[in-house]
């Protein structure tokens, strides 16, 4: 049979035997077979990746509305951004965010803060 009696268009690969009526199929086929191109797609919608653990972390977000957020130095996740900034600052960036209110001291955690303010700034503390 032949697919101009059918009206319809037939877009056929260069490289292969393959052909298909949706010219996008032959742009993926295109990608996948011969230049080796990954191509993942969400099924609900347009977004393409070439990594399946983007197009897994899309759906996750834009479709399931579950906000992952992985630490790209470790396994922590976190489903609030400001968690996982807060993470990535005290555990691997060092940076220290706990300030103590009576002088220039910080520290990465609360517990550090905690046992110098009682140290250092006793007499601040207030009595019960
Ligand atoms: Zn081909
Ligand atoms: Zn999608
Ligand atoms: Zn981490
Ligand atoms: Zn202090």
């Amino acid at each position: 049979m032949n697919s101009a009696h059918l009206g319809r268009k037939t877009y056929k690969c260069a490289e292969c035997h393959y052909q298909t009526s949706v010219k996008r199929n032959l742009g993926s086929h295109m990608d996948t077979v011969h230049l080796g191109i990954k191509d993942y797609r969400c099924s609900h919608c347009d977004y393409r990746t070439d990594t399946k653990v983007n197009l897994t972390e899309h759906i996750n977000s834009v479709h399931l509305g579950i906000k992952n957020h992985n630490c790209t130095k470790c396994h922590y996740q976190a489903t609030k951004k400001e968690h996982l900034t807060r993470h990535v600052n005290s555990v691997h960036l060092g940076i220290k965010n706990h300030k103590c209110n009576h002088c220039d001291y910080q520290a990465t955690q609360e517990g550090y803060l905690m046992r110098h303010i009682q140290g250092v700034h006793w007499d601040k503390i207030p009595q019960m």
